[in-house]
């Protein structure tokens, strides 16, 4: 871990910014702001001009652990599970291409069960957009991972989320941390080696069963040369006394106690706004769009990007509609009220 990978990355990040994009960040900066201050303005509050500067793209629902808390692990989605087509995900991207400037190439589901996935890289490359995508490893074969870094990963994260088979296996059900440490060597060897390598980040959620390996992952993760490790708040469905995931370290959990009550409550003031959801989109594998990553189910689809352009979508009055709420009254949005958006934790 240093800070110099750690600073070669948020550059590799910032390069993507031509000045359209910077036009179109400060679009959305400034209107965001704005709605804060008015929120019941009259018309849009997107402005015309604007669009999306991120975009996650799940490349498909599927995976091969059964987490807990994570509905593609439980097979618990009401939507429509499948696989992104490359061909139509990379239209996405072509049509955002002026003012994107990352793509997250995850969202439910293990994305390198995507065997195209470097399809997506390589058209972000071709648009000088930020990649990145989020693994458990398990299929991060020494093959896999060269063609990752060559085909432009920008970040690859790694869920790692125990020192020990016993605390990794307690949440990441089914899975083998030697898989995660083999699948990290592989991608950091690949990188090494690479005239522009990949960002590889650990990414350790902290629950009950593996709080204590937090010294030990650190140490771990300076001995692999892993270049950064984030340690990650567990979204508890139903946080409560002796939730077997909730952990006792209040820095890393999202939810207090209220001694009153004897309910856990997110720790979060929950204000009208939200930087996510104005700045970015979510598609879902088939081009359902949704306002951000906490929409695990698409219950709130803005459009489909197989059928409409995502300007069209972006400025529709459904997504201004809810704009509107989030910015008059976010707790009236059943998602919104377990979100961590505005509050200090890494989530
Ligand atoms: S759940 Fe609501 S507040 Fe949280 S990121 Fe999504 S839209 Fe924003």
């Amino acid at each position: 871990m240093g800070r110099t990978a750690i600073l070669r990355d948020r550059v590799a990040r910032l390069k993507g910014l031509s000045p359209a994009r910077m036009r179109n960040a400060w679009l959305l900066w400034q209107s965001h702001r704005r709605a804060q201050r008015e929120p019941s303005c009259q018309g849009p509050l997107m402005p015309p001009g604007a669009m999306p500067m991120s975009l996650s793209i799940e490349p498909t629902t599927s995976c091969n652990l059964r987490c807990p808390e994570c509905p593609s692990g439980l097979r618990s989605f009401t939507r429509k599970t499948g696989l992104a087509k490359v061909q139509d995900a990379s239209a996405w991207i072509h049509g955002m291409a002026e003012s994107l400037v990352y793509c997250n190439l995850y969202f439910q589901g293990e994305p390198l069960l995507h065997p195209q996935l470097e399809g997506l890289i390589d058209t972000c490359r071709g648009h000088g957009i930020y990649a990145s995508t989020s693994t458990n490893a398990h299929h991060l074969t020494a093959k896999r991972a060269q063609s990752l870094v060559e085909a432009g990963l920008n970040r690859l994260i790694v869920s790692i989320d125990g020192a020990t088979q016993e605390s990794y296996a307690s949440y990441r059900i089914g899975g083998q941390l030697e898989r995660v440490l083999e699948g990290t060597g592989h991608v950091l060897e690949a990188s090494r080696s690479a005239q522009r390598g990949t960002h590889v980040v650990w990414q350790f959620l902290v629950v009950k069963p593996n709080e204590h390996d937090i010294p030990e992952i650190q140490r771990m993760a300076r001995e692999m040369g892993v270049h950064e490790l984030v340690l990650k708040t567990a979204q508890l469905d139903d946080p409560r006394d002796g939730h077997p995931l909730l952990t006792s370290h209040r820095e890393h959990r999202r939810y207090d106690r209220d001694e009153a009550s004897g309910k856990w409550v997110l720790r979060n003031p929950l204000k009208n706004e939200c930087w996510r959801m104005w700045q970015g989109a979510v598609a879902t594998w088939d081009g359902n769009v949704v306002p951000c990553c906490f929409d695990k189910d698409a219950s709130h689809v803005m459009g489909n990007l197989n059928r409409e352009s995502m300007k069209a979508i972006w400025h529709a009055s459904a997504y201004d509609a809810f704009r509107r709420q989030v910015t008059s009254n976010r707790q009236g949005i059943d998602m919104c009220t377990n979100c961590s958006e505005g509050s200090h934790v890494y989530a």
